[in-house]
């Protein structure tokens, strides 16, 4: 049945199931008048169950050097222009001392998929944390990992975990990863994080190489299964020394699209407005909250080791992208009007 976009916008309003169809016609939409109608419509969702809350998590990347080969990113293994570093448990404690003072009550541990950080390295790590600071959450970005490994983690005192599936598709997700990763996997390891008890965060990459508009539908599908708890998704930029060199970045429209979509699909998840959107747009970040976004995540990471964790081209890691420039990110945060606060911040769903 034909449906206009300004329907499927009030069937996701209204917990209404949508046809792949129906969020085509809306992802290839470009009428100014039914994208206002979207982005406010997620932000009035947004505001219904979060207000103008803005969470903060600091995100601390403490190891640059991985295992994997993913065609897409900047610290793939075969990239050996990256200089590669680790941060000793001591650096991360005084990230961690930072962060508190400035109001960070969240940390989170991102990392390549680095052998060097075993099960008990990670676990002492999250028990030393949470040692100092037991009103803090402690979130692990680390990759795949066995059932044991996830559930040692937990056990230690991790309460977050973030694993992209990065494309639902496996057709997909065989031209963005070498053939030694699988989809199956990936979602192996996210349905093992929930199972376990973690707070679980997935997402995907917007205009990545080869996807296309079903793609994305499948990927907006998938997240309606899984169900998570966050969902943090950013436009992909090329990185010139990776495969996808000569790839063109996502745009930042789509990205706000997909962002208001997911919002009123997920109206009580936590939604970064992600470092890959403040990269690719001066106001990326704050388009972001208007779109429906409640998550910041600003970069605590020693700054001598901070250009060195290059994802993508460009990345920002200074200014309001880095936890130092907090003021500046808190005003405008406000002068978009919302309101950055010092809170846990768990998901309310
Ligand atoms: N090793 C961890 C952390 C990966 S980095 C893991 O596997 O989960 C975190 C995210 O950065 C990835 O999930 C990916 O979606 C994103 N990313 C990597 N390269 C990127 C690029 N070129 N552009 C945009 N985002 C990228």
């Amino acid at each position: 049945m034909y449906q206009d976009p300004t329907t499927t916008i009030e069937h996701l309003y209204s917990g209404t199931p949508v046809y792949k169809h129906e969020l085509i016609k809306l992802l290839k939409c470009d009428d100014p008048y039914i994208l206002e109608l979207l982005r406010s419509r997620a932000d009035m969702v947004r505001q219904e169950h979060y207000g103008t809350d803005v969470y903060i998590r600091g995100l601390i990347e403490f190891t640059n050097y991985c295992k994997n080969n993913c065609y897409y990113c900047g610290i793939r293994r075969d990239n050996k222009d990256a200089t590669r570093y680790r941060l000793t448990l001591e650096d991360i404690l005084h990230c961690c001392d930072e962060g508190y003072k400035l109001g960070f009550r969240t940390f989170v541990l991102q990392g390549g998929e680095d052998g060097y950080f075993t099960r008990d390295k990670i676990c002492h790590i999250i028990a030393s944390i949470k040692e100092k600071y037991s009103d803090c959450a402690v979130t692990l970005s680390i990759g795949e990992c066995d059932m044991a490994d996830y559930q040692a983690f937990y056990n230690a005192g991790a309460d977050r975990y973030l694993l992209r599936h990065e494309t639902a598709c496996n057709e997909h997700y065989s031209k963005l990863h070498p053939d030694n990763m699988s989809l199956e996997n990936r979602k192996e390891c996210l349905y093992n994080l929930k199972s376990i008890g973690f707070q679980v965060g997935s997402g995907f990459m917007v205009g990545s190489p080869f996807q296309t508009l079903d793609n994305l539908v499948e990927d907006i599908f998938f997240l309606g299964k899984l169900k998570p708890h966050m969902i943090g998704i950013g436009p992909f930029i090329t990185h010139k020394d990776t495969p996808f060199c000569n790839h063109k970045s996502g745009s930042l429209d789509m990205t706000l699209k997909v962002i208001s979509i997911l919002r009123l699909s997920h109206p009580k998840a936590l939604i970064p407005a992600t470092t890959a959107l403040g990269s690719i747009h001066p106001n990326g970040r704050e388009l972001g909250l208007k779109a429906g976004a409640n998550v910041i995540m600003p970069n605590l990471s020693p700054a001598n080791v901070r250009e060195k964790y290059m994802l993508y081209d460009n990345k920002l890691s200074t200014g309001k992208e880095a936890a130092e420039g907090l003021e500046e990110l808190c005003k405008a945060v406000e002068d978009a009007g919302y309101k950055i606060v010092v809170d846990v911040g768990h998901a309310k769903c």
